[in-house]
């Protein structure tokens, strides 16, 4: 079994962004824009090594909407998740779909993303060490910087994940896509299928049959729980979760167009809802 390196540097042009993917100050001069212009607000949860990690929330909070959380960019060496998030903005009128309460961490792992490294500059696994007893995450041995900053604000990113939580991660060893699901039933439901429907029409999913030691059916891992921050999310009370995995074999700006458009499906009311329907604009 190939093993992934989690110090090796990667780094692609971008077409689409005309830069490199590690480049974090266009990434963030472009995200205040958006943010800017989508009258988001930003909140800076915590830094590592000089670098904020932002949650941003949509306007207009209200309690009777739904409430779903998009994050991206845990580990540095899976770029397309954080301009991916971007992306979907730029394509954005008006602060977006107006019909959900939407909190998005666009990027987890800043010290890793500018080296085009999987772990932070401490050498730590930002996406493990959230434990999880009698209801509540706990800080553990191997809980990273940017592990420690979410954890305590635990009540702002349980709430914002009430009726969802996207994670947008890749797999650097692997040429085709796939998602891990979490649905209550022990079977992927409409919105597993759903989100594999939208990463099918944009990348090639994957011919592994297992993937770090787990099984994959039909593209899928479901249900599968452990120290990662959806699992957390999921367990915490999150009604749907899923961790996309695009293959980073594949072209750089095909793989942003899928995590846009993964973003797009999952902030979709109609998806929380369970009755999908994709966007008009998007062309992968
Ligand atoms: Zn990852």
């Amino acid at each position: 079994m190939t093993v992934r390196n989690p110090l090796m540097r990667h780094e692609w042009q971008s077409e689409i962004f005309q830069c490199k993917s590690n480049d974090i100050s266009t990434f963030t001069s472009l995200l205040h824009t958006q943010l800017d212009r989508h009258d988001f607000t930003a909140t800076t949860l915590g830094t590592v090594d000089g670098y904020p990690i932002l949650a941003c929330e949509s306007r207009f909070y209200d309690p009777e909407k739904p409430s779903v959380l998009v994050s991206a960019g845990f580990h540095g060496e899976e770029p397309a998740g954080p301009w991916g998030l971007l992306h979907l903005l730029t394509k954005w009128e008006d602060g977006g779909p107006h019909s959900l309460n939407i909190t998005l961490l666009p990027l987890v792992n800043p010290t890793g993303f500018l080296r085009g490294t999987r772990f932070n500059y401490n050498e730590q696994n930002p996406n493990r060490g959230f434990g999880f007893k009698d209801g509540r995450v706990l800080v553990q041995e191997d809980t990273s910087e940017e592990g420690k900053i979410l954890i305590a604000n635990s009540a702002l990113l349980e709430e914002s994940s009430r009726d969802g939580i996207l994670t947008c991660h890749e797999d650097v060893l692997q040429t085709g896509s796939y998602l891990y699901t979490f649905e209550e039933s022990s079977r992927p439901g409409i919105f597993s299928l759903t989100l594999l429907d939208t990463l099918k029409s944009c990348v090639a999913l994957t011919d592994a049959t297992e993937i770090d030691g787990l099984p994959l059916e039909g593209h899928l891992i479901h249900n599968h729980f452990d120290t990662s921050f959806e699992s957390y999310l999921v367990q915490a009370g999150a009604k749907v979760g899923v961790c996309s995995e695009t293959g980073a074999r594949q072209p750089i700006d095909q793989r942003i167009l899928a995590n846009s458009a993964l973003s797009a499906t999952s902030l979709s009311k109609q998806n929380v809802r369970f009755e999908f329907s994709f966007p008009s604009w998007y062309r992968c």
